[in-house]
């Protein structure tokens, strides 16, 4: 798919929404855009929203969409108008020389354009069970979670000192009781009139000299706990929601040194507001230069800016080498196949993926060959990222080994049983044996190599 002989028209960098966005312009242009979707650096293929649960905000979805969900869907539209995917980072980029430079998973990649949707991390505190409250109470995103059900009228806290943790504390009195806001030092470094405002809402506790030092609750974040960083005097505060407000880190890492970035790293664009970069060919989308809308639909919205101006430029420069469609018309993408949990009726012992714990417990007492279970979660993005790996090394593999899908919200009490404490975990048994297990997402080679190894240490040990 991807010829490091080729000069490719156009390289996206990032799958979020600028990212996919872009990628979905550009292919509808003919340009055959490739997207080099990211993999550890910077954050997951899909971006920021496949670590998030309700979306509300994002149009054309008056019930709201799971985030995990919107982008597969972003990803689909992209793929169907003829956007080409390389699920791996981009490691090194050189601007210095047309056609650029991308290497990527062991390959020089070469494009007479390039599009930087590289996207942000909202900073963490890295709090221990940091990441068992993740969604379920805390949230790096106000103007996005404020609203929902489970924050309405209780106590809330943000922590930070500057303009966004102000405007998100005075901003979340309209739907919480109460907010406390959680400042490290004993003044703020927001501006002044934010600061009045916040200082004159009855509806906000300023604690000064705070940290949060502890996360307490049991399946959503009941309270926290603080120690003064003076006197190390410690309080607990009921809260339901936690805020952080703590600013975030854009990911340029690529481009230092090539491209001017602002002292906190955020790419700056030739013009603001316009999405050429100084360096002709180079354009940026989303968050990577965005300090402050730091939105879906703002990232969706200039991608489609990158894009178009790409298309502009590589036509200006006649580099452009339009693909020819068959037919004008794509396939339609392929729906999402739902499956169901297997019953008495519709268990197979020769299906290569089943769902529930009816097939955990026959393929587990039956089955002579390797078994992989994989622990998921509806809103959980980094399980839509790894499921269709795990599946396709699953079929890779040819009927030597069978894997089941347990969805923990629908069945806590397998989850429970099978020491899992979060998702996606994959366990891979061998005749009742748990040979391996691991947390989180790995690439389709790496995940290959696992169950080889379990394969083959299952033929030694027969
Ligand atoms: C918890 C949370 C909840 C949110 N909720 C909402 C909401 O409800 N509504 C809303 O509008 N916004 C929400 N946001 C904000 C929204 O997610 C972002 O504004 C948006 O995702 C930015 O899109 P982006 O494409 O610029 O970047 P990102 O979504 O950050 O995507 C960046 C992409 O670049 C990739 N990447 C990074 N480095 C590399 C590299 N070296 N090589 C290849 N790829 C790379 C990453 O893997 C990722 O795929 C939320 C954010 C968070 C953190």
């Amino acid at each position: 798919m991807v010829s490091p002989a080729t000069t490719e028209n156009l390289v996206v960098i990032g799958s979020g929404p600028a990212g996919y966005t872009a990628a979905l312009y550009a292919a509808r242009a003919n340009l055959a855009p490739l997207l080099i979707t990211g993999f550890q650096e910077g954050g997951i293929p899909g971006g920021q929203l496949m670590t998030t649960t309700h979306v509300e905000n994002f149009p054309g979805f008056p019930q709201g969409i799971l985030g995990p969900e919107l982008m597969d869907r972003m990803k689909a539209q992209a793929v169907r108008w003829g956007a080409r995917l390389l699920e791996a980072d981009a490691e090194g980029l050189d601007l210095s020389r047309r056609p650029f430079t991308i290497q990527a998973q062991g390959q020089a990649l070469q494009a007479h354009a390039v599009i930087l949707a590289t996207g942000a991390r909202a900073n963490r505190l890295h709090l221990p069970e940091e990441e068992r409250f993740w969604s379920r109470g805390i949230s790096a995103c106000a103007v996005c979670d404020g609203a929902t059900p489970q924050f309405r009228d209780e106590p809330l806290a943000v922590i930070g000192g500057g303009d966004s943790a102000c405007e998100e504390a005075h901003a979340l009195t309209k739907y919480g009781s109460h907010v406390h806001l959680i400042v490290r030092s004993n003044r703020f470094r927001a501006s002044k009139a934010m600061a009045d405002r916040v200082a004159a809402n009855d509806h906000v506790t300023i604690h000064w000299e705070h940290e949060v030092e502890a996360l307490q609750g049991d399946d959503w974040l009941a309270a926290i706990q603080l120690r003064h960083r003076l006197d190390g005097a410690t309080k607990r505060l009921s809260v339901r929601g936690l805020f952080y407000a703590i600013g975030h880190t854009p990911n340029t890492g690529l481009v230092q040194g090539q491209l001017p970035l602002d002292e906190d790293g955020y790419l700056l664009p030739q013009q603001p507001g316009h999405p050429e970069t100084v360096v002709p060919g180079v354009f940026w989308a989303g968050d990577v230069a965005d300090r402050r809308w730091r939105q879906a639909v703002t990232a969706a919205a200039t991608g489609c800016q990158a894009a178009l101006a790409a298309e502009g430029w590589l036509t200006e420069e006649n580099l452009a080498v339009p693909v020819s469609r068959k037919t004008a018309e794509p396939e339609p993408a392929p729906p999402p196949q739902p499956v169901s949990p297997a019953t008495e009726e519709t268990y197979s012992p020769t299906a290569l993926w089943q769902q529930g714990s009816y097939a955990l417990r026959r393929l587990y007492h039956d089955s002579l060959d390797p078994l992989v279970v994989v622990y998921t979660a509806p809103g959980c993005g980094p399980c839509h990222v790894l499921k269709p790996q795990l599946k396709r090394v699953v079929a890779e593999l040819s009927g030597r080994v069978h894997a089941v899908e347990i969805n923990i919200e629908a069945e806590p009490a397998i989850a429970r049983q099978a020491g899992v404490s979060g998702t996606p975990t994959t366990q891979v048994f061998y005749r009742k044996e748990l040979r391996h297990q691991w947390r989180g997402v790995k690439q389709r080679r790496m995940i290959r190599a696992e169950l080889e190894k379990a394969l083959s240490a299952g033929n030694q040990g027969q």
